[in-house]
This record gives structure tokens, sequence and C-alpha cells, in this order.
């Protein structure tokens, strides 16, 4: 018998009145979680209910007693820090922001930032490791800026699984339910107290989804919940893990964000003019702008896609195919098909928007074409990365050369108070004053690292060490209990690390690109290193390997027996359940975080980034955000960048390379002391990290990227499109469908260049060229010359582009442009001509299959 269908259900709350009613109002503003004297005002309450909670304050203010709280009323001391954390609380949320600074005076801007996965804390376990952690970053900053922005996700039962090994080191997972009325939720109702309801369709029945609000600062965070009652027992589930089930349950997973997150904030009255997709998932959301817009002004889809795609912004976070969404025809005609024929579209059509080469009708529907398709603004998550993303998908825009992809880089960061350690960031104020939590971006400010006196920069890093060293043994402990230890064993965890030993983290995902047993490829040089009595080495492992990915639990495994190995005893540890709260101990106690992934498949990563802010040295492959970090006394790089063909020899040599770094730089280095005991060298590296890298891979420096390069563009370029009625959006569309009709005449009919075989530098090449436009007016099209120096297969690099200006009419069609090519380099030189469509309001446009190049 089911008893939960006729139950009577009722929540109870503590009730807290008066001044501690505030108490309640910051347990559900995530702000505390980056406010140290907020984080202590809660731990204050029951330090073991704080352990015992996962660090959450809305479930301790239910588990207290009320006599508990009421006795805080007399308690002076609590009371007058609360007061003074709700002051600093107010006045977080009333003060003047970097956005009202800066960018005043523009109509209101409005960003919706949607996310598969948001790791805010980790009470909230809605996340599963780096692209989460960004997001929840990137919301954190957005508040400390002002930006106006919601962010819009999935509100798992579930969440991501927990981690725990078994005695042999296999990993084991659990998949706790979470209480959403003991987590920091807000359900969002109508003016009549009933909850809102998104309602989506699925095959042959209706889905409905409830909205709940986490408040992150001043910016909101929209989580859609589908486990009601009225739905069906598999639409329940829709919400049920995070990257949980299989590609049916995923393709439901993004309807529900794309379009079911649009459909919330509509019902929720917000209008979104950009919305930022974090990676491919939340692709959706372009489909049902467009429908939105095509219901309200009754246009069609081409015509309101112009002004939806000026909205859109697209960040791609991976570097490999196998990464990214592909769903099968069938699967998007059982879930989308009756969607695609409302928005007027064939099935030709709908599944074009998802190929790289519309005509392929083999070529699955990817996510992260349609976004590149629907987004105005793409970009990649490093330098690097942005690199590798043109060539990855340089076939979208086959007649561009490939410096020319649309796609840029915005690199990733961290939000820098969550991350850094109480200690580091008194030592910061004490010596940068308090602008670094204002304004962490100005390179001149963390200049003033150099006054820090080298003993108290050590003195506050060796506590940090020394905590997370205790924090290791406790969660050995708790291990050890777990897997029926002895008694013996159990106490024997207390002699494990050495709170001054040389300490090496690594954490991360157990993927096998990140190659996280490299380490262990010579065993006997391994032990030499770690092995030495007067120069010790110790290093601490972390990190989730995908439930369904064997091979990456195989690692796992393997690095656990090695902690076991009587040659490294003591000297190796696994921490189990990698999250928010292992990540903080660990990237503020390490002397070393180690990164070896195989170049370039890491995007970005950050978890070195927050190392960096709390005086920890990074030592990495030149892979993600490091190639744009390391500045060679500043950390460590494995390699210099180079990539291999041959797997195994590449892991032979960076393995060595690692074992040479440690033996020859990073030990003797880190051992050299003063007669105070202080490491001086170590110390000059330290401070170099510090003034380099702090005011670069802030997220306050990447939101504000993001805001400068994609979000203020988008949102003049939609306001162009949208205004009157969309007038230009349907102008565009009518005239791209002329300019596809009409280009197959466009032709060049020749090129006149005066080019003696050598030109002196310095001097001037006239250019001739003759187009025949047929019918298609000369101001419309938009004639250059793209030239520059040749790269030995004779292609031209880094090029520029030289407009060609019309000069007259030659009859038939044809017409005569003139430009001069400045020869300002040596070298080698070629030049084409390129032509490409231009409209009269909107200039160059770029359509596939409209360029011609001569
Ligand atoms: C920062 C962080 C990550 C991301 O780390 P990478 O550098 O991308 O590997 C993953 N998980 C947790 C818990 C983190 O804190």
């Amino acid at each position: 018998m089911d008893f939960t269908k006729g139950m009577h259900r009722f929540t109870v709350v503590p009730s807290l009145t008066g001044e501690l009613a505030r108490l309640q109002t910051i347990a559900y503003n995530l702000w505390w979680t980056w406010e140290p004297e907020a984080v202590e005002l809660f731990k204050r309450l029951d330090i073991d209910l704080w352990q015992q909670t996962r660090h959450n304050p809305v479930e301790m203010l239910g588990i207290l007693q009320q006599t508990t709280l009421d006795k805080l009323t007399t308690d002076e001391g609590f009371m007058s820090q609360l007061k003074q954390v709700d002051e600093k609380f107010r006045e977080y949320l009333s003060a003047r922001t970097w956005f009202e600074r800066t960018c005043n005076g523009g109509r209101p801007m409005s960003v919706a930032y949607f996310s598969m996965e948001f790791g805010i804390h980790e009470s909230l376990p809605t996340y599963s490791g780096g692209l989460g952690i960004l997001a929840g970053d990137h919301l954190k900053s957005a508040s400390d800026l002002g930006i106006p922005l919601v962010g819009v996700g999935l509100l798992y039962r579930q969440g991501y699984f927990r981690q725990y090994l078994n005695i042999e080191g296999w990993q084991q997972e659990l998949y706790p339910e979470n209480d959403f009325y003991n987590l920091p939720l807000t359900l969002e109702r109508d003016a009549s107290g009933a909850p809102l309801a998104v309602e989506l369709n699925m095959p042959s029945r209706k889905v409905t989804a409830h909205i709940w609000r986490v408040q992150v600062g001043r910016v909101p965070l929209y989580l859609l919940d589908t486990n009601l009652e009225e739905n069906a027992p598999e639409d329940r589930e829709i919400t049920a893990q995070l990257y949980g089930g299989d590609l049916e349950m995923r393709i439901r997973q993004e309807i529900l964000l794309g379009i079911g997150g649009i459909r919330a904030l509509h019902l929720l009255g917000i209008t979104p003019n950009v919305c930022h997709m974090n990676e491919g998932h939340a692709a959706f959301l372009a489909l049902e702008r467009t429908r939105l817009l095509m219901e309200e002004h009754g246009i069609r889809f081409a015509e309101a896609m112009e002004a939806v795609r000026a909205g859109n912004v697209f960040t791609t976070h991976t570097p490999v195919d196998a990464g990214i969404d592909h769903f099968p025809p069938d699967l998007l005609e059982k879930y989308l098909g009756r969607y695609y024929r409302f928005l007027g579209l064939s099935r030709d059509e709908f599944l074009a928007l998802g190929r790289i080469n519309p005509k392929n009708s083999h070529e699955a529907f990817c996510m992260a074409v349609l976004a590149l398709k629907l987004a105005d603004h793409a970009n990649g998550v490093s330098q690097l990365h942005g690199e590798v993303s043109r060539l990855m998908w340089k076939n979208l825009w086959p007649e561009l050369p490939d410096e020319h992809i649309p796609i840029t880089s915005v690199t990733n960061g961290v939000h820098t108070k969550t991350w850094l350690s109480n200690e580091m960031a008194g030592l910061l104020t004490r010596y940068l004053g308090n602008r670094w939590r204002e304004d962490a971006t100005d390179p001149l400010l963390w200049k003033r690292v150099a006054h820090i006196p080298e003993s108290e920069l050590w003195r506050t890093h060796e506590r940090c060490r020394e905590r997370l060293v205790l924090f290791a043994r406790r969660r050995l402990k708790d291990h050890l209990k777990q897997v029926g230890a002895t008694a013996k064993e159990i106490a024997q965890a207390d002699e494990v690390l050495d709170p001054e030993a040389l300490t090496i983290g690594f954490a991360r995902r157990f993927a096998t690109y990140k190659r996280g047993t490299l380490l262990f490829r010579d065993l006997a040089r391994l032990e030499k290193i770690l092995g030495s009595t007067d120069r010790p080495v110790q290093i601490i492992f972390a990190g989730k390997a995908h439930p369904h990915d064997t091979e990456g639990k195989e690692l796992i495994r393997e690095i656990f027996q090695h902690s076991l190995d009587s040659r490294f005893r003591g000297r190796i540890v696994f921490i189990e359940d990698y999250d928010m709260a292992v990540a903080r101990h660990l990237v503020q106690g390490v002397d070393v975080w180690l990164n070896t992934p195989r170049r370039p498949l890491e995007a970005s990563g950050t978890s070195g980034m927050k190392v960096a802010f709390n005086g920890g040295l990074n030592m990495s492959i030149l892979d993600g955000w490091w190639p744009e970090g390391y500045q060679g006394n500043n950390g460590w790089a494995i390699g210099k960048g180079e990539v291999y063909d041959d797997l195994d020899y590449q892991n032979e040599v960076e393995g060595r390379a690692i074992y040479d770094l440690l033996e020859k730089e990073v030990v003797p280095l880190f051992y050299d002391r003063g007669p105070d005991g202080i490491p001086r060298g170590w110390l000059a590296f330290m401070k170099a990290s510090l003034q380099t890298l702090c005011p670069l891979f802030s997220t306050e420096r990447m939101v504000q990227e993001y805001t400068r390069t994609m979000y203020r563009p988008s949102f003049a370029h939609w306001e162009m499109l949208s205004a009157d009625g969309l007038a230009l959006a349907v102008d565009l569309a009518g005239w791209k469908g002329d300019i596809r009709r009409t280009w197959h005449q466009v032709r060049i009919a020749g090129i006149e260049a005066k080019t003696p075989t050598e030109v002196p530098l310095g001097a001037v090449i006239p250019v001739t060229v003759n187009i025949i436009l047929g019918d298609i007016p000369p101001d419309q099209l938009s004639a250059d010359l793209y030239c520059g120096v040749l790269d030995s297969r004779g292609n031209i690099v880094g090029g520029e582009l030289v407009p060609l200006a019309w000069e007259e009419a030659t009859g038939d069609g044809a017409h005569r442009f003139y430009g001069e090519i400045e020869s300002r380099f040596c070298g080698r030189h070629g030049f084409m001509v390129r032509v490409m469509p231009r409209h009269p309001k909107l200039g160059p446009v770029y359509e596939q299959g409209s360029i011609a190049w001569g």
C-alpha cells in the first residue's frame, strides 16, 4: 500500500522572533558562505551540529531546540556578533557596486545564466565538479559586482553522489536524499500562495515543475524540480540525479533546463535580454525564447531568431567531442517533434540547427552546435582552449580563416573570498588594506605583497598546512572506522603526514586524461623523494570518478593501494568524498599543487588558481590556464607544452620531468632554510605567485570581462534588433533570404596588383579588383583584401583585412574596387580578396555559403 498518496503534509519551522529572526534571514542567503564572520557565527551555535549537517545553518536551526535558541537571546557575546554580521550583510546588499559605477546610463540589461550544475557550498550538493564550481563562483562575483543577473538550473533530489572507498580502495557511491525544507531554498509562489508551476510537454503527457529560489547575495538562483505527485513516476526522476541516467534522461533534463527555465523566468516576470549558456546543456533555451517572441509579435521563426541570437552568449568548456551531448534524430523527434512543428520548422530545418553540415543526415544533433549557431558571442575558457575550440568548430565557418572563427576566450577564475583561508585574508588586509575585497583585479595592489614580512607570510601558510594535516587525519580515521579497522589502526591515523613536510596536493575528477597516477611510474624514485628523513615530501589525493567510469575507479584504487604500501606509509593519503569543504582545506594548506593533464585536454582548470590565492605554488603541464599564469619564477611548468602522438612515451617523458623538478628544484628550494627556519627562496616564489596570479585569475576579473566583452555588446545588439517590434530582426531575416537567393551571381572576375617579386619595406601596393555582383547593389557587399605573412605551407597567418573601395560600375553587373596594401613586415607575403554580404545597418554579415574568396 502506498501511504504517501492521501497523506497530509506540513512543515515545522523554528520560531525565531525579534533579533534572532535575522539569523534565519542570513542562513537563507548564501552570502554567509564567503563571509568568515558569518561562518563563525553559525559554528558558534553548535560546533558538533555544524559538522554533522555538513555546515548547513538552515538544518541546524531546524534541529536546535527552541530552548537553546531562546537562551541565545541572553548571550550578549553572541547577540553582538549577530548584530555585527547583520550590519555587514545589510551593508553588502545596499553598497554601490562596480556595475552601477561603470555601466550606468544604459537601459536595463538583464542577464540569465543557465547551467546544469551550480557549486555554491558543500551543504547544497547541486554540483559535480569544475563546471558547477565555476557557475557558483560566477554568481557570487556577479553579486559582488552588482551585475543584473539571475541563475537558472535544476534542483536534484539526490544531487551528485557521495564517495566512500571500501577496504580495497574501490569507489562506492551513496545517494543521500536532499531534504529541500532543510536547505536554504524558498519555493516560489503566486499571489494566492500556490506554488508557481512550469508546464512542459513530454511525449504524450504534461510535466509540471516547481521553482525554488536560492539567494546568492544579490543574485537569485532559480532551480526547477519535477519531483511532484502530479507527475508520472519517470518524470519525477528528471531532477533525481545530476548526470545520472541515460541519453533519454539527459534530453529530458536539458529540455527542462532550457525550455522550462525560460518558462520559469516568464512566470516570475523576468524577461532576460541576454541569456548565457554555460555549456551546451542549456541551448534549448534559444528555441523557447524564439517561440515566445513569435507568439508575442506574430512573426516567423527566422525573424524572431535573429533577435534571440543577438541576445545569446555561449561558453564551451570541453575540447573533446565525447564530452559534448549528441542526440539521435529519433530521440529529438520523440521529445521535440510537436514543438519544432509548432515553431513552423520542417524536420530537416530543425535538425540542421544541431548539425555542422546541415545536409548530412548521418550527423547526430549536437548541443554545442545548436548553441554556436544560436549565440551572438561564443568563448572558450582559456586562451589555449579558445584556440583549440576555433580549430574544433571551424567547419561551422568553412569559409573563414582559423583566426576569424568567432570563438573568443574568457579565462576562468575563482571567487576569491570563497577560497581564501581566514588566516590569509587577515594577512592580506593587514598589508594590502581592505581594497582587495572590493577590487582584486588591480595589479598594483598586489605588488604590495612585497611588503609582507617573510616570517609572517610563512607562519600564516604553515598554520594552514597544519590544519590540512589535522583534517586529513580526521577524515582518514572516519574512513578506518567505516571499514571496521582495529582501534590500534585508527589510533595510528594520528601519525600519518607531517605538519612540517613539503606537502603536494592532487585533487580532481579521476578522468584518465588527468593522469592521476603519473607520479607512480617509477616507484623506486618516488620512494627516494618521499622517504627522505631530512627532506620529507608527502602527497594528499582526493577526487571522484564518474560512477560508470571503471578506469577512473581503477586509478583511485591504485593510489589507495600505494597509500598502504609500507614504502610510502604515512606519506600518501587519499581523502574520500572530494567536495567544496575538502577542496578548501586542500587549496589552503598545500605547498605545491600538482596538475598533470594531457595537453590540450584541460580546458582551463581552476583549482590551481584557488591554491595561488592562498600562497601555494603550482606545478603543472602547460595546459588550460597555466600557460597564461606561468612566468618562470612563480611556480613550475612540467615540459614545454609539447604534444606527443605516443601516449606512453609522453607519460614516460612527463613523469620523469616531474621527478626531475621535485629532486632538483622544488625540494631543495623548500628545505633551503635560513637560521630562523625560513625558506627565503621559496617565499620569493610565493610572493611572485601572489603578485602575478591574483589580479588575473579571480571571477571578479572574469565576470567583468564577460560583462564588457560579451553581455554588454550582446545586449546592445539585442536592443538594436528588437527595437520597434523587432523591425530590424524581421528586416535582417528577409535580407538574408534575398542574399541566399542571389549570392550565386557574385564572382571575383579579376585582380590586378602591381607586385614586383621584391617589395621594399613600407612600399604601397595598389590593387584593383573586378567583381561581378549581378543584381546585388555594391553597397550591400563588403569587399576586402586579406593580406599578411605566409607560413611554410603558403597560408596567410594572422592576416589583416584592408577594405576595398567601390570605384565604378563597368557594365553587365561588373564593378571595379580599389585598395592599397602597405608592406609593414619583412618576409613572404600574400593576399586574397574576400567578398561578403553587407547589411545596410549592421555591416558585414557572415552567412554560411555567402562569402567569396579570390
Ligand atoms: C575547484 C574544484 C573543482 C575544479 O577543479 P579543476 O581544477 O577543474 O580540476 C572540482 N571540484 C571541486 C570540489 C572544486 O572545489
